[in-house]
Order: C-alpha cells, then structure tokens, then sequence
C-alpha cells in the first residue's frame, strides 16, 4: 500500500487527506497544532463562509490571481460538489447574500468536526501536535519528511501548509522553506485582503463608522485607476470593509491618495441641484448643520473642516464657487494611505509558491515526483465570499485524487 503524508491540517490538507484515502492510499495527516483547523475557527468571523453557491465560471471570476490555474481543482470540486459532500456527511448548511454558504449553525467548529469525521471514516491517520522539518526526497522523488518526531517514510507528499497570514494559526510561511529547499520558487508573498492605514487627522474619531454604497478609487502603477463600489469602514488606524479588502488584492505602490465618493450614482451636476434644493430649505442655517442629509451625522463636522468654509456661515451666503467645492469634495474625499494592514490582520497571503512549477491537472510539482501542492500555499488566491476556502478545498481534492 503506498504511503501519502500530507503537511498542514487546515481546509486544503483535510480534503487532499480524505480524497487520498478513499482511493485506498494509505494516509498520515500531520499537523504541528494540538488541533485540527485553527483558522477555520477564525473564518467569517467565526461562522466559516465556507463556499460560494455559484458555478465554476464564477468561482474562477472571483480569483484574482492565476485564476487559470484553479480551472481543473474546481472542475474536480465544484462549490455545488463540496456543498453535496458536506450535507452527505452531516452538516446542514445555509446560503446568505452573495451566495455565502454557512454552517446552518452558525458554528465554524462544525465545518472541522464534519471535516474530522469525513478523514475517520476514510481511515486517515492523524498526528496533531508534530511539525515537519524537511521533505525527503532523492533523485528527485519524495520518500518521507523529517518532523521533530521522527522520520515518517512516504512515497507521496501534500504540501497544504498554508500562507503567511494570522501566523498565530500555524500559518507561518515554512510551507514556502518546505518547498524551496528542493528547487521550487517564490512569488514574494504579501499581505492581501486587508485593510488600508492612514495617519489623516481628519479620519480621527470615525472609527466603527460603515458607509454604504459608496465608491472607493486608488491609482495603480502604470494602469488605469481601480474602483469598488459597496460598503467601507473607518478603523483606528485607516479605512477597511469589505470594498477596501478587495482593493488591497492589486499591486499597490504606496504612499498614495485614496478617494471615497460619497454619492457615485449622482453626477456633480445632479449632486449640485440635490445641495441646491437643501440649501434653499435652510437658507438661515449655519453651513455646520446643513449637511445631515447627505452624510451620516459623524461624518458633517469633518466634511465642513475639510471644504475650508467658516462653519458658522449662513448656508444663503455660501457662493457657488463654495457650493461647486463641496460637491467636489463629497465626490472625491481623499484619504493618504500609507501602507495596508500586515501578515497579522490580512486574511491571505497572496504570493506564493509559482504555479509555473506546479501541474494543474493533478497539483503535482514539475520539479519532484511525489511531491503535491494545495491551498493557500500555491500563488493562486480568491476575494471575499467563500472564494478562499473553496480555492482550499478543490486543490486539496485534486491533490489527494492524484497521489
Ligand atoms: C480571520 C480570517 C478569516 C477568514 N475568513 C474566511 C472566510 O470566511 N471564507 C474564506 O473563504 N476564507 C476565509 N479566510 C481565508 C481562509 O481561512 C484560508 O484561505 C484557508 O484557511 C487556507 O487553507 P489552507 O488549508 O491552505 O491553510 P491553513 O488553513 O492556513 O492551514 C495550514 C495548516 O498547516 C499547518 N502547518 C504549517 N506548517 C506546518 C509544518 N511545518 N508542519 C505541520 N503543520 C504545519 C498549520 O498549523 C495550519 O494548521 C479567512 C482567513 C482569516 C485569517
């Protein structure tokens, strides 16, 4: 019987280890944790959005990196395949919004004991609390991998050891040195999905404050501006939310200048007939009340000390070239960003082991036989949504089908 060991027990090592095993392989999952799925405990805010309830084509459209890559694991596992399976085995699941699908109990720790159960009918082995060293491997084929426990001989290895981010996981980036050691190289991995920092004074005491349907703009090198439309954040240290989470997947190059609109179904012509018609209904007023109805409360005095105008003028005395400012302003509210939230706060790491080295019909490495890659590990990453986890889950598959 061979011998498969697969490195990591996250999303991505639990499904290559039970794909493994229901071919009959024998199958050793080692994890350097005292338990099995750390970060899926911390996944949708602990309610793990595990897949997405879309088709293939739509699960590709939401990776934004090497998207073609991901084209044979989804094909193998679809989101309505992995959805199936779950159920099969017991955990009732609900779809939201976007087509997030949740635990229908809301519990992320259901998505690992489903997982655990899954691996202990396919009679997988599992050894917690073990950290592989070294993969083994001569003439450029596995045998085994060192772990501070001994040596376990193997003719097959899945490398699902996960990224750089939350390192208080087990996610640490030695999957990355795993794989180096025998000739594979990296995409610099950085922090992706993660929130933008800014030391604007402006931006002080708005923290907790969310905007909805706005539209975020921030320059990229070289190419056209980027803009999401949706719901912001402001936090103690910048913006973040889900618009500002997928802006921090391109190539940034910071410092730069973010602009939020406030209003982008309205063009400046329409938005100044809109402050013209409130400004006539309180001509008498001080400019500093007369914003409310655009802009949540919080948000006013700011917006007045950023137009410049004496908040106590009298709205009748704003001129037009005032009003043609704030419409402005309102339009294209910069924020400096200096840099994004690091390896601690971003949900993934995108970089990563190059997937010009890695088979995508079968997650093998081009380099060493026996040796298999799956999850957040390989330089193929997803946005929000439950893209992430399901980018786990279809490689680990893949990989486990083909050891
Ligand atoms: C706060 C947070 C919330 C998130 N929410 C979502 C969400 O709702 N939906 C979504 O799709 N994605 C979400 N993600 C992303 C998702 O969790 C990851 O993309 C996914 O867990 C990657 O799975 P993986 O199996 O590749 O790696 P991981 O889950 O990181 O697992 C890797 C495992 O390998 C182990 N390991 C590492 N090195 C070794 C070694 N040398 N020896 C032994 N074991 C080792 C680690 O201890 C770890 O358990 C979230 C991430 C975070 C941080």
């Amino acid at each position: 019987m061979t011998v498969c060991v697969v490195i990591g027990g996250g999303p991505a090592g639990m499904m290559a280890a039970y794909s493994a095993a229901l071919k009959g392989t024998k199958v050793i999952l080692v994890e350097k944790n005292e338990k099995l799925g750390k970060k899926i405990y911390l996944t949708g805010k602990g309610r793990c959005n595990l897949t997405n309830d879309c088709d293939e084509r739509e699960f590709l459209d939401n990776i934004f990196e090497n998207r073609n890559f991901l084209y044979s694991a989804v094909n193998a596992l679809s989101p309505r395949n992995l959805m199936a399976l779950l159920e099969e085995n017991g955990l009732k699941l609900k779809t939201e919004r976007g087509f997030r699908v949740f635990p229908l109990s809301d519990k992320a720790s259901d998505v690992t004991k489903t997982l655990s159960s899954m691996m202990a009918k396919a009679g997988v082995e599992i050894r917690l609390s073990t950290f592989v060293k070294r993969i083994i491997c001569d003439r450029g084929e596995v045998r085994g991998v060192l772990t501070d426990k001994g040596e376990i001989k193997c003719d097959s290895v899945v490398l699902c050891a996960g990224g750089k981010s939350y390192p208080s996981t087990g996610s640490d980036g030695t999957g990355y040195f795993l794989a180096g050691e025998w000739g594979h190289t990296l995409v610099e991995p950085a922090p992706a999905l993660t929130s933008f920092i800014s030391k604007d004074k402006w931006l002080e005491g708005l923290a907790g404050l969310s905007l909805k349907n706005v539209k975020v703009t921030i320059p990229q090198k070289g190419k056209k501006a980027a803009s999401q439309f949706g719901e912001m954040l402001f936090t103690h240290r910048g913006i973040s939310g889900p618009i500002v989470l997928t802006l921090s997947c391109l190539q940034l190059d910071f410092p730069f200048q973010a602009l939020i609109d406030l209003k982008p179904a309205l063009d400046e012509e329409t938005l100044d007939e809109r402050i013209q018609r409130d400004f006539s209904e309180l001509s008498n007023k001080e400019f500093k009340n007369s914003l409310g109805a655009l802009m949540p409360m919080s948000l006013c005095p700011k917006m007045v000390a950023l137009t410049g105008i004496n908040p106590e003028t009298k709205v009748h005395q704003i001129t037009r070239s005032q009003r043609r400012e704030l419409v402005k302003l309102i339009k294209n509210i910069p924020v400096n960003i200096s840099g994004c939230g690091g390896f601690e706060e971003a949900i993934v790491t995108k970089g990563g082991i190059n997937v010009k080295e890695v088979n995508p019909s079968t997650m093998e490495s081009k380099l060493i036989k026996g040796l298999y890659f799956a999850g957040e590990v390989i330089n193929a990453h997803g946005y929000t949504g439950g893209f992430n986890m399901h980018a786990a889950f279809c490689t680990g598959y893949l990989a486990g089908l083909n050891v």
